[in-house]
């Protein structure tokens, strides 16, 4: 069967070899072991079900929690002839009841499924007289509740599936799971611990960032001109933050949406939509955004804001490049952030002992922001693994100049002692600067002998240096009502001139790695988005931006060269080959002069 298995790897889906980990879920399933597979964002997860969906006999039903993920999936596995559909809440009755029949008439290879629907009569209906060869769900993290995303509908799916009279073959597949996550799983859905299949996190297209004590808009407005022809996601934690920010790009004349949990459910679906259509080139968004996004030609994921805990980090973040190519994620770090998501933990109603697990996880998280090890290396240290330097994240690249700021510092440190570390950085740089303000004056820091000693620098200088030495732990943010800037010991050495104070060069932004002609990257990847319209799917699912770039370097003349091709199989090359063909061959005809 392995054989076969990889036959249809190449036939239906244009791929030579199995990614890590692929074969062994794969002959797991094939010898009727549960198995959970673990593996990251990108990694590769759905072919592991999709491939013994196609040897196995009857019907694989696929529980997965996202609507949009289901079409986008469902979409693709047309497009490479396989018999596929699903059932949502989007659907009418009729619909629903059309698309059941044709499960149980044994038309259909894959299903997919909300997990609220197993509760349904029709669908009780249809496991009794179906053959169901396996179950497959998707994001299986959400059945544990030490997870970061727990969901009651899959805990009542664990139970259903124990009560069924036969017990189905079930894979779950997660990216993100602790130990803890991992037991959990186990145990509810009768998972040998041997049959555990994980794989590696590092994930060695990621390359990631952190830019810290920095102007942040002025960053990312930099950052996205750079990438202008990218498409990527930038995340923000509150809704009012995604309002600002789409309309300041927005006014920079950036093709940028909106997404988050205040807007209608049409609004956000259209924002999704236009996002994998390529129709919009950024979305500014909560972390309401992206469980159902499979779009895979994403080329960064900016965090504006500290996320809550390093799982919902990785899952985030690992939206990015999910076809293999270089991608950015970008962490904004400032200390302030991790106030407001301690301020959600503790309005939060969960129990006391939960609420200790959530402040443990955001401590860690902000020891990201401060690292100086390799990022991916912290990351994956934190699910358990060991790993070298990465070469590629801002830590093992940094080798920018530092430049000695200890007498700024000591200004700064000075200025806020004498105000008694009470208040908060904006009127703090306003005695630093010498500003008239009225709040200066009725607290008359006009009087004290730091007051203006900053008066040749911009407010907004000033308050850069203080977001810097904030990050840098020389400052700490106290919680008041308003939050407020005091001395940390660190910065009590410094005044004492005991120690002094280094900074590094501000990071400029860069472009995303890009490996081949960008003309002729540029052509196909108008040529897809043509179809795309045409056929009414999103372009990466025509074809994903690792096969545009592999046309682009060996740039296929006939259908078998086309076949070579990563992720062109028959059917795909049927539907589109001649398209780019046309379009390769006037490139090499050019080229050579003809
Ligand atoms: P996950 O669900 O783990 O996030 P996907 O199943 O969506 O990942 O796969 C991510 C990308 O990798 C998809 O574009 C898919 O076509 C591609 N892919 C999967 N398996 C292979 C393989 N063996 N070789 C090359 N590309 C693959």
């Amino acid at each position: 069967m392995l054989v076969q298995a990889k036959e249809i790897l190449a036939k239906r889906f244009g791929f030579d070899d199995f990614r890590s980990g692929q074969e062994e879920v794969i002959k797991q399933l094939l010898a009727s072991q549960n198995t959970l597979a673990i593996m990251p964002t990108g990694g590769g997860k759905s072919l592991c079900y999709q491939i013994p969906a196609l040897l196995f006999e009857g019907l694989t039903i696929v529980v997965s929690p996202l609507i949009s993920l289901m079409k986008d999936q469902v979409d693709a596995l047309h497009l490479a002839g396989i018999e596929a559909t699903y059932i949502n809440s989007t659907l009418s009755a009729q619909e629903v009841n059309k698309r059941l029949h044709l499960a149980k008439s044994g038309h259909l290879k894959m299903l997919y499924i909300a997990p609220e629907r197993l509760d349904t009569e029709g669908f009780h209906d249809l496991l009794e007289c179906a053959e169901i060869s396996l179950f497959a769900i998707d994001e299986a993290h959400c059945i544990s509740q030490w997870g970061h995303d727990f969901r009651p509908s899959y805990l009542a799916l664990c139970d259903y599936l124990r009560q069924m009279e036969r017990q189905p073959l079930v894979i779950a597949l997660t990216a993100t799971a602790t130990e803890a996550v991992a037991n959990d799983i186990c145990e509810l859905l009768r998972i040998l611990e041997k049959n555990i299949v994980k794989t590696g996190f590092a994930r060695e297209n990621l390359a990631f960032q952190i830019i810290k004590g920095q102007d942040k808009d002025q960053f990312l407005l930099h950052y996205l001109k750079e990438n202008d022809s990218e498409s990527g996601i930038i995340y923000a934690s509150t809704r009012k933050e995604v309002e600002r920010l789409q309309v300041l790009l927005e006014k920079q004349g950036i093709a940028v949406g909106k997404y988050h949990g205040g807007l209608s459910d049409q609004e956000r679906s259209a924002s999704q939509e236009q996002f994998s259509y390529d129709d919009l080139q950024v979305i500014v968004a909560t972390n309401a955004f992206g469980m159902g996004i499979n779009k895979s030609n994403v080329r960064f994921v900016i965090h504006y804001n500290l996320p809550r805990n390093m799982e919902a980090y990785y899952q985030e973040a690992g939206r990015a490049g999910r076809d293999g190519l270089p991608s950015d994620c970008i962490l904004l770090f400032s200390p302030q952030d991790a106030h407001i998501q301690q301020f959600l933990i503790d309005q939060s109603e969960l129990p006391e002992e939960r609420k200790q697990n959530e402040y443990h996880k955001l401590r860690q998280m902000v020891g990201y922001g401060y690292t100086e090890i390799c990022l991916e290396r912290y990351i994956v240290n934190y699910f358990g693994e060991e790993a070298n330097h990465c070469g590629r994240c801002s830590n093992c690249l940094d080798t920018r100049e530092t430049v000695d700021i200890t007498t700024d510092a000591q200004k700064v440190f000075s200025c806020i002692k004498r105000m008694g570390e009470r208040f908060g950085k904006i009127l703090i740089a306003k005695v630093l600067t010498g500003s008239n303000d009225q709040k200066v004056k009725t607290w008359h820091f006009d009087k004290l002998s730091t007051y203006g000693l900053m008066k040749e620098r911009s407010q907004k200088d000033v308050l850069q240096l203080l977001d810097y030495l904030a990050a840098e732990k020389y400052l700490q943010v106290v919680n008041g009502s308003l939050p407020s800037l005091s001395l940390t010991n660190q910065a009590v050495k410094v005044l004492k001139n005991e120690a002094i104070v280094l900074r590094k060069k501000a990071v400029e932004a860069t472009r995303v790695a890009m490996d081949v002609d960008v003309a002729l990257f540029e052509m196909l990847r108008n040529k897809r988005r043509e179809l795309a319209s045409e056929y009414r799917v999103p372009p990466y699912i025509i074809f994903s931006d690792e096969t545009l770039r592999e046309m682009c370097r060996y740039k296929p003349q006939t259908n078998e060269e086309m076949l070579m091709i990563k992720g062109i199989g028959a059917a795909k090359l049927e539907k589109y080959g001649k398209d780019f063909m046309l379009l390769l061959q006037e490139e090499v005809i050019s080229k050579s002069g003809g």
